[in-house]
């Protein structure tokens, strides 16, 4: 079958590779209609995530039809389409029975690491991912879920990641009636949060990135003020100015720790030569939040991610809350709301790409060109 081909930072092709088979009795083997890059592959193709493996396919949004199933498979059948939540849960483990299916201990039991993720190196299990004609879904019970029948199928692959990730970071910001969000990031994952942060009340939103197509995007869809960080000298100030003095109610962020996305900027005013992985929106976010307020935190970090300024989160009493989104517990108010339109998830899709293409694809949504916002491969 045709899969990516991880060669090396910046380099992925796609190859032919041997088909994924059923290795456990609780597997499936889905035929992928639809997989999109995330910005989380691109912390892999920046060569960001240790362990990641040349050989490796990635991919960890990805939909499809049921090919095959192992025996002790009960709820799902050849034919069934399906949408693969990003996530591989046992369901059983004491994580997963508290919903924290991106937490799965069976799935990944390296305590300091997320669960299973399909196609993210193996620091989070070594699981092959979905860029490929074929994939292995292991506990095949517990993520996938049913497209229904009104669904688009470009609305489906958005299901396995971006939406319930935007969503996510919304409901860990804790967004009362009227408060003011802040998210930094306008990639797929903070124009989702911004979209979403609506949802829960939110009384303004801000969106600050440095990308003007996607800012453009985000004004329109969240929709929301929008500003490009290179034109405000210090954020906190800035922030503090738009609210009375008192800062964002809720700050989230939807950038994460990258080479290529926080090298250049500046902190606190002066220009620094930032480490990979340090976390410039992340700093920006726990200095913009007001006093008792809230930093939600989805944008990822790596091992070496971890300059938290600590002081001025206990000064300002902040809680930060951070986790891989867990799809399978919010798919079904998700299906709903997108049932009756109040999120539109393929809107974010700009390239439609076939698998031969990955490499075009990987960089055109790294270096943010031709108006990308999320690309989806048709393998
Ligand atoms: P993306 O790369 O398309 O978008 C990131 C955006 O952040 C870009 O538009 C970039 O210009 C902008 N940016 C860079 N530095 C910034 C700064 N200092 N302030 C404001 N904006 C800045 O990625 P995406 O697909 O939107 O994903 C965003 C983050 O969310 C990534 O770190 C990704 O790994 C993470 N993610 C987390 C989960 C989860 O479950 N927690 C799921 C999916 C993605
Ligand atoms: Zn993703």
């Amino acid at each position: 079958m045709l899969a990516a081909n991880y060669r090396g930072p910046y380099r992925v092709r796609a190859q032919q590779k041997i088909m994924p088979c059923i290795e456990h009795p609780r597997d499936a083997v889905v035929r992928v209609t639809r997989s999109c890059i995330c910005g989380s592959d691109l912390h892999l193709y920046h060569g960001m995530v240790p362990d990641t493996r040349v050989g490796t396919t990635f991919g960890h949004e990805f939909c499809g039809v049921v090919e095959e199933v192992g025996s002790d498979v009960e709820k799902l059948k050849v034919g069934d389409h399906v949408i693969v939540p990003f996530n591989i849960a046992c369901g059983q483990c004491h994580f997963c029975k508290q919903g924290l299916f991106g937490n799965c201990h069976e799935a990944n039991p390296e305590a300091t690491a997320a669960g299973g993720i399909f196609g993210y190196s193996h620091t989070t299990g070594g699981f092959d991912g979905g860029q490929a004609q074929y994939a292995r879904v292991p506990y095949a019970d517990v993520g996938p879920t049913l497209i229904p029948d009104w669904m688009h199928p470009d609305d489906a692959v958005m299901m396995t990641d971006v939406v319930p990730t935007g969503y996510q970071a919304a409901e860990m910001g804790g967004i009362q009636k009227g408060d003011t969000v802040v998210v930094f990031g306008a990639g797929p994952v903070g124009i989702m949060a911004a979209r979403c942060a609506w949802l829960f009340g939110a009384g303004r939103v801000i969106v600050i990135d440095h990308v003007h197509y996607r800012l453009d995007f985000a004004r329109h869809y969240c929709p929301a003020e929008v500003y490009d960080f290179r034109d405000i000298e210090d954020m906190a100030v800035f922030i503090k100015k738009e609210t009375d003095s008192l800062g964002a109610d809720v700050c989230i962020d939807a950038v994460g720790g990258d080479a290529a996305g926080n090298a250049l900027h500046t902190l606190f005013g002066t220009k620094l030569k930032l480490e990979a992985g340090s976390a410039i929106a992340l700093h920006w976010a726990i200095n913009s939040v007001k006093k008792g307020g809230i930093v939600s935190v989805v944008g990822v970090y790596g091992p070496t991610g971890n300059m938290v300024p600590m002081g001025n989160v206990l000064n300002k009493g902040i809680t930060i809350r951070a986790n891989q989104a867990s799809v399978k517990r919010l798919l079904p108010r998700l299906i709903e709301h997108v049932r009756e339109g109040r999120i539109d998830p393929k809107a974010l899709i700009t390239h439609r790409v076939p698998l031969e293409d990955i490499s075009d694809a990987y960089h055109i949504f790294s270096a943010k060109l031709d108006g990308c916002i999320k690309p989806v491969l048709y393998p």
